[in-house]
Parts: C-alpha cells; sequence; structure tokens
C-alpha cells in the first residue's frame, strides 16, 4: 500500500482510530449505545497498541470536554446577543446541546488527548502488518515506541 493511501492525521481523529495503526478503532460500541459508549478494548486488536499508555491517563479527558462544553456555551452567548433570543431558548439550548453531544465530546476528547499528548507515532509497518505479524507489539509493556 503507497504512503499516501494510509489514513490521515485528522481521518485518524475524526474516525478515533488507534493512533499507533490507524486501522482499528479506539472504541468497542457507538457513541449512542449510552451503556458503553466509553468502553475500549485494553490493546488496539490489530496491532497491539495499549491505548491508556498510562494509569489515569483518561482523566486528562476532561478537561479537553470541559472546554468543548465552554465552546458550547459560547456559542449559546454568541446566539443571544446576535439574534435576541429568549433567555430561557438560550439556557434550554445549551443544556440540550451538551447532553445530546456529551457520548460525542466525551469520545472525542479521549482521541484527541491520546493523539496530542499520547506520546504516539503512527507506524505504516503496523498499518499494513497482519494482527499475526503485529502480535510481538502484543507482549511488549509498556508502549514500545
Ligand atoms: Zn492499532
Amino acid at each position: 500500500m503507497a504512503s499516501n493511501q494510509y489514513p490521515s492525521l485528522l481521518q485518524g481523529i475524526a474516525g478515533a482510530q488507534c493512533p499507533k495503526c490507524r486501522h482499528e478503532r479506539m472504541f468497542s460500541h457507538k457513541a449512542y449505545d449510552l451503556r458503553n459508549f466509553l468502553r475500549m478494548p485494553e490493546r488496539c486488536p490489530h496491532c497491539g497498541f495499549r491505548f491508556e499508555v498510562e494509569p489515569g491517563f483518561w482523566w486528562g479527558s476532561m478537561y479537553i470536554t470541559y472546554a468543548f462544553n465552554v465552546a458550547i456555551l459560547v456559542a449559546g452567548l454568541i446566539c443571544y446577543f446576535m439574534f435576541a433570543l429568549p433567555v430561557w431558548t438560550v439556557v434550554l439550548g445549551i443544556f440540550f446541546m451538551a447532553l445530546i453531544l456529551l457520548p460525542v465530546l466525551v469520545r472525542l476528547s479521549r482521541v484527541l488527548l491520546l493523539y496530542l499528548f499520547g506520546q504516539v507515532a503512527f507506524d505504516p509497518r503496523r498499518h499494513d502488518n497482519t494482527p499475526a505479524q503485529n502480535a510481538p507489539y502484543f507482549e511488549e509493556h509498556p508502549n514500545p515506541s
């Protein structure tokens, strides 16, 4: 496979793909499967990358989720001042936007945290390898670079 056929960084983030191989998804369920939307395999089933790169790593994603919710709040305030909407419309709009987008934003926060702060580089060989060829990486602990 030619190198320009690999998923780009943005495609990897948008598709919540494993940052190491960009071949498998990080989450095992759909975003609106509300019981399971945060469930992730411990390791990428394709390349063996351990998603939680250090204990408690996902706690950091709360800050990113918080920033997303601040953005929703700011968007609501902009609507309030630009379109002179009734205040309760804006308050309810902000509340339901935050509620409805929660699963998507929490997952996106984890993906962004791992891509931006996980210190993990895309490895085309791991993308091209079969899981059996990647098997040695499954044994390594902590994450190989
Ligand atoms: Zn992988």
